[in-house]
Formats: structure tokens, sequence, C-alpha cells
């Protein structure tokens, strides 16, 4: 059932006076339930709890935690079709795509519980003493990975399951050992309240810590705002727009204590597609990119926003395709009036800039809240001095880029912003010809694709999402696979500290059996 409520701890709670509904896309109106925004006390309490929490949580072990994550997942899956048909009157998605992306939290869960279980993610490191090593003697030092404190969590508006609630900044957050306080996406509250009921159940049917995970109601920013200046939280998941994702990296710095801010914002996602591939797969490439720039209504982070191309007539070709294959699109439902509207404002922009030229804008009339498509094109020289022409467009929207030459094409992928991805379309055996140009998009992006399309993000260890800024606030660290455990984690040291009194996964005699550097060999052996 929504109650509207916050959760506080284990506790529901509903003491402030914002009252807020969520929204139906499809049917352009209100959704029927009602939610509490969380009041400055509750916040305060809900940060309180978790720093109590977390001086128990970062103790409970690798198995206890999995056990946690597992029956969370468990709890998740209880919910059945009410959290499924929540979640499509709260989005405009369908039910398809809410079992898909079900199943990856799920997954998500699942992976970090078995992580955490099997233990050696804390890359234990032992160097042993040297007692009468001269000119002095070296000491007993041992380092692991410790959980940082509370993290509170930002959910995404366009995955309201997989990167929100339970979603994985939270699964990696709690496999470290980190209490975390949810701050719920206003646009999908019910089902982050589902969500947030199954996590109350597992925290209690386990015993585990009141206060390990809290779940607020906001309506704006403020909520959000005021967790990230709270002294007692540590650590910040975000995953939204580059304006938001700045502006929490900005009140993050200016606090006396700074924290770290893992956002993941927003990206263009360059595709380059190389001579000898347009020549010979000109169509079909069109056809393929239609697909992806308009699937879930372009709302992707991974959305292929730009396509470059050296000017042809090939390339004139699949412009004609590309244009033709988004015309024939019908256009879909967005998740919510404001995106929408976002959308129409940024898409205008685009429209007005001088020396665009418009492929194709979906014009026809349409339901409310459904997207208008649209496909751009410039010239390489103008889109290099226009910076505006270089902004994502969050929607079914792509700008192609027809370039004089390979230089300049090369100067434009180097003046790109920091990206998620970036895509090579290419024959071969025309590959080879182009290892500047490749070099200089590795230097933009947190992924390279090669012949594919950037929309669609496999959950597992080798994946990268995350990329230099804006993509993300720290390009060194990834939001998604297992390897995000990393955003919430400190290393720390004991030096010359007793054997007994050493968490196990630094004790001689290695009692979890975990893989350990030691003495700069790796192995699982004790000492
Ligand atoms: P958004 O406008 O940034 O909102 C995200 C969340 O941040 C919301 O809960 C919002 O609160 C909060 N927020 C925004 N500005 C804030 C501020 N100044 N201070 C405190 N909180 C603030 O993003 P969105 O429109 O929901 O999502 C679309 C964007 O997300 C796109 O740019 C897309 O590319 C990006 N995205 C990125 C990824 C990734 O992994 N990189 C994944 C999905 C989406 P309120 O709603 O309460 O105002």
């Amino acid at each position: 059932m929504i109650t509207g409520k916050n959760y506080v701890g284990n506790q529901l709670s509903a003491k402030g006076n914002k009252i807020f509904t969520t929204f139906n896309p499809v049917l352009n109106t209100k959704n029927s339930w009602t939610h509490t925004e969380a009041s400055k006390e509750e916040i305060n309490e809900a940060v309180t709890l978790a720093s109590k929490a977390y001086e128990e949580f970062k103790n409970i072990s690798g198995k206890d935690k999995a056990a946690f994550l597992n029956l969370i997942a468990d709890e998740l899956l209880a919910l059945d079709n009410h959290l499924i048909k929540t979640y499509c009157l709260e989005t405009g998605l369908p039910e398809g795509r809410a079992q898909g992306e079900r199943s990856r939290t799920v997954f998500q869960l699942r992976s970090f519980a078995e992580l955490v279980a099997e233990g050696s993610w804390v890359e234990a490191t032992i160097d042993t003493p040297i007692p009468d090593r001269t000119p002095a003697s070296k000491p007993d030092l041992r380092k692991m990975n410790i959980p940082i404190g509370p993290v509170v969590v930002f959910g995404a508006s366009n995955f309201p399951l997989a990167y929100s609630t339970a979603g994985g900044d939270t699964a990696a957050a709690l496999a470290a050992g980190c209490p975390v306080i949810v701050k719920s996406h206003p646009m999908h509250a019910g089902t982050s309240e589902l969500v947030a009921s199954a996590m109350v159940k597992a925290i209690k049917k386990l015993g585990m810590p009141n206060g390990v995970f809290s779940h607020l109601n906001s309506s704006g920013i403020a909520v959000g705002q005021q967790l990230v200046k709270h002294p007692k939280v540590k650590a910040v998941g975000f995953t939204g727009s580059i304006r938001g994702g700045r502006a929490l990296l900005d009140l993050a710095a200016q606090r006396n204590e700074p924290i770290p801010v893992f956002a993941e914002m927003g990206s263009v996602n360059p595709v380059v597609i190389l001579p000898e591939a347009l020549q010979s797969r000109n169509a079909e490439l069109a056809k393929t990119y239609a697909n992806s720039i308009t699937l879930g209504t372009g709302q992707f982070c991974t959305n292929p926003g730009l396509i470059f191309g050296l000017k042809s007539k090939a390339l004139d070709q699949f412009i004609e395709h590309l244009g033709r294959e988004i015309q024939a699109k019908e256009s879909t439902v967005m998740l919510h009036p404001n995106i929408l509207e976002a959308y129409e404002a940024s898409k205008s922009k685009a429209l007005s800039q001088p020396k665009t030229t418009v492929v194709t804008h979906t014009k026809d009339k349409m339901p409310a809240n459904y997207a208008q498509q649209a496909i751009l094109t410039v010239q390489g020289a103008d889109f290099l001095e226009n910076h505006s022409l270089h902004q994502e467009v969050f929607g079914p929207f792509s700008l192609i880029v027809q370039c004089e030459s390979l230089r300049e094409l090369e100067s434009i992928i180097a003046n790109l912003e920091g990206q998620l991805t970036g895509t090579l379309i290419a024959n071969s055996t025309e590959i080879n010809q182009y290892q500047t140009l490749i070099s200089a998009l590795q230097n933009r992006v947190g992924r390279l694709i090669y012949n594919g399309v950037p929309t669609g993000v496999e959950v597992c260890p080798s994946m990268v999402h995350g990329g230099p800024y804006p993509a993300s606030t720290d390009s060194r660290f990834t939001a998604v696979g297992i390897h995000s455990i990393k955003r919430w984690v400190r290393p720390f040291s004991y030096q010359d500290w007793p054997n007994q009194r050493l968490p196990d996964e630094l004790k001689n005699e290695n009692p979890l059996g975990i893989s350990r550097l030691i003495n700069g060999e790796q192995s699982t052996r004790k000492i």
C-alpha cells in the first residue's frame, strides 16, 4: 500500500505540510495517491539514525550483508504486480520495460551480495614487519577498504527501479557497509515508497540496525540540498542533469567538511561513422540509429545525440535515410510534463541556432505529453564555434555534424565535453587509418563502442558507466557493475595492530579465506 509517508529509519512518518502527487503522462492526469514531503526535522532524524546505524552496520560481516541484499531482492519481487502497475502509472513506460528494469535491479542486488559474501573486494593488503631492517625497522602494515559513512542517494527520473531507491547506488553503498538515505524522485514517489517498504521489511526480518535505510519524499530541491549539507552525511550519489549534479557538487564543496559527490549526468554520446562503413551500410545504419535515438522516447543518458561523418554523397544519403526513418516512427509519451517541457525548451534552443538545418521534425497532432522527434544537421565549422549545439537535448533528438576533413573531425572530437560513451562505426579495412581520431575519442569518453549503438548498458564487472566531466563528477569510478562499490569506501591502514583486534579480512589466519596481497604477492594463504 502507498501511504505517502516517509520512512525515517523503519518508522513511517509525515510531519511536513507540503503535499504532492505523481502524474500519469498517458492519461494526462494526476495519480490518486498523495505524498508528504519530508520536514527538516525528519531529514535530521533520518541522518542521525543513519549515523548511529553506521557504527553497527560498518562491522557487519559480508555474509550478513549478502543475506540482507538478497532479501531486499526477494521482497522487491514479492511486491509483484502492485509495483509494476504503480511504475507504469507514474512513468507511462510499458509493463515490459518495468519488468525488465525490476529484473535488472534484482540482478544488481544479487551481484553485490555475491561480491561481499566472497569478501576479496576489500583489497586486503598486508606488509609484514622487518624488525631488523636498517637503518630503521619496518612496521607491520595492513590495509583494506572500509565504508565511508552515511550516503545520500538521489534517484533517477528515467530509471525508477534500477537507478533509484534500491538501485545500483543504494545496493553498492549497502554492500560497502554504508547506511543509505534515499531522496526519492518526485516523479515516481509511489514506486519509490513501495520499494522502500520492501527494504524496510528486509531490515526488520534480519534485525539490521534501524536507520541503515531511510526514504524521504521531496517535491522540490530543498530536501536534497539539506541532506547534502548535513554534517553527518559522508558521500552523495546522484543521477540526473548536469545542472542538478553540478549544483550538488558545489554545495558539497562549500561544506566545512567537503564530501565526494558521485554524479552521473547528461551526455550526448558522439557517434563517428567512417566513410567505408557509411558507403556500405548506409540504409541499415539509418534504421539502427533511428531505433536507438527514439528508444524509450530518447530518455536515456546514453542516447546518441551527436552523429559525425565526413562530407560525401554517402553522408547526404544517410541524412536522408535517417530523416525518413525517424519521420516514420510513431511518437511516444515522455515520463512527465516537466521532462517534455525541458525537451521542448532544449530542442527549440537547438532549432533556433543559426546555420542549423532541420532534417526532420515530426509535427503531427498527438496526445498530450508525447514528444515530437527531431533530427538537425550542421556543418563542422559551425558546430565547433557554437557551444550551445554541444549540449544534451534529453529526448528523441540527434544532431548530424558534417565535417569537411578528418582534421576538422579530430579537432571537434578533441573539443567535446566529457561523455559517457563514444561510438565508432567502421569497416575493419579502414579502422587503422583513424588511430588519431580514435585516440581523441578515447580521451573524451568512459566507454568506446565499435559498430554498435550507445543505448543499452550491460550490468557486469567490466562495464564503465561514467566518464570525464561533465558525464560524471569523477571519471575514476563507474556507476554500473560491482566495481561501483569503490565510490563508497576509503582505504584504511592498521600499523602494528594486535592480530586478534584486526578485522577478519586482515588477520594472520585469514579466516574468510579471501585473496590478499601479502608482501607483493596475491594469495589466499595464512601468515
Ligand atoms: P534533474 O532535473 O537533474 O533531477 C534529478 C534529481 O535531482 C531530482 O530529484 C531533482 O530534484 C534533483 N535536483 C535537481 N537540481 C537540483 C539542485 N539544484 N539541488 C538539489 N537537487 C536538485 O534530472 P532529471 O530531469 O530527473 O533527469 C534527466 C537527466 O538525467 C538527463 O540529463 C539525463 O541524461 C540524466 N541521466 C543520467 C544518467 C547517467 O547515468 N549518467 C542516467 C539517467 C539520467 P527535484 O525533482 O525535486 O527538483
